[in-house]
């Protein structure tokens, strides 16, 4: 029996967790879901952005499966989520991007996998307004984070047998911030003599990828080039709707999808849940459950190929619950 907290989130979060929920009982895995919630919904409600009972669940089950929850731009309300993989330090955010044959891209044969600095860079939340016309953000990078992050990277390649691992960064320009992060993957890819270590520096990485996107296998980069990077990357391969997530720490996990609440397209039932059920297998294959894990991927490629039952972003018609359900068939 697994104890796994349960964050619905804002707008879409709730169609797409629900579905998560449902395909993670079909694989017949034995969860205790316990259900809390943080977010501008309950702060409506509330007047508290996250109430005591997600920490007293995360701190207790250490792993989590979360939707999205809305930042609103500007004003005092910092990001929840940036808080939280600060706060229990889940210094690794791990997005894999794969192309799922019979989605609509240009691209075929992507697989490539993000390892984004999850803690700080230019997300360390030191933001200061000088007047009314003068604001600073002060970007922190420490060779700790970077190490954590790059290792993670490094580990993955060989475990997968990847050949290469690319190194995101500005150092250019950044010299003493990203040039650290730089000499942090020089150093650690010193331990991994079999893995070519590939430096390109951000603005060339974007057109790189648009233009040959299959060439990269292991990125590895700061918290910001990495949050931009993902969402290329899902345009890469059909769009938000398709990409997973999770942020790892020493001990505790907190797997969402990389797409927002999508307030666009919130209570209509037609949000593409794939991304959140895939960081639900993740979060499987996470739990040492790879067999259930493999099952709802399998279930997954399966649909999406068959193509009955595809969402709006991908071209069909398919409701949250059609697509759901089909794959709860192929379980
Ligand atoms: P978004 O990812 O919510 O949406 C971007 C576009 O992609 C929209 O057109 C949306 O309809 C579409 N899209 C996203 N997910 C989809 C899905 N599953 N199926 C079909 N279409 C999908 O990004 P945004 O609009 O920039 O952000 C909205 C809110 O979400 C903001 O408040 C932002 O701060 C927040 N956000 C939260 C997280 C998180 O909780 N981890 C991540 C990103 C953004």
């Amino acid at each position: 029996m697994y104890n796994i907290t349960l964050i619905p989130g804002d707008g879409i979060g709730p169609e797409v967790v629900s579905a998560a929920k449902k395909i993670v009982e079909a694989t017949g895995l034995n969860v205790n879901w316990d259900i809390v919630n943080a977010g501008a919904d309950v702060y409506k409600k509330t007047g508290v952005l996250v109430p005591d009972e997600v920490y007293e669940s995360i701190e207790k089950n250490k792993i989590a499966l979360k939707g999205p929850i809305t930042t609103p731009i500007g004003s005092g309300f910092r990001s929840i989520n940036v808080m939280l993989r600060k706060k229990y330090n889940l210094f690794s955010n791990i997005r894999p991007v794969k192309t799922i044959p019979g989605t609509d891209s240009p691209f075929k044969n992507i697989d490539l996998i993000i390892f984004r600095e999850n803690t700080e860079g230019l997300y360390s939340g030191i933001e200061k307004k000088h007047s009314e016309n003068v604001a600073e953000a002060t970007k922190i990078v420490t060779s700790a984070a970077s190490l954590n992050i790059i290792n993670e990277a490094f580990a993955y390649a060989r475990k997968n047998n990847k050949k290469k691992v690319t190194v995101v960064h500005k150092a250019n320009i950044m010299k003493l911030t990203d040039g650290l992060f730089l000499d942090c993957a020089r150093e650690v890819s010193k331990n991994y003599p079999e893995i070519l270590l590939d430096e390109v520096i951000v603005d060339n990485m974007c057109m790189q990828l648009v233009m040959n996107p299959s060439q990269f296998e292991v990125i590895v980069t700061t918290n910001l080039y990495g949050d931009i990077l993902s969402d290329l990357c899902a345009g890469l391969v059909g769009g938000l709707g398709l990409v997973p997530g999770a942020n790892i720490g020493e001990n505790m996990a907190i797997f969402e999808a990389v797409h927002g609440s999508a307030p666009d397209i919130a209570g209509k039932n037609v949000a593409n849940p794939t991304a959140i059920i895939l960081s639900a297998a993740m979060m499987l294959n996470y739990l040492g459950e790879k067999e259930k894990s493999n099952l709802i991927i399998d279930a997954v490629i399966e649909v999406i190929g068959e193509g009955k039952f595809l969402t709006k972003d991908l071209g069909g018609i398919a409701h949250t619950a059609d697509i759901t359900n089909a794959i709860i068939g192929k379980i």
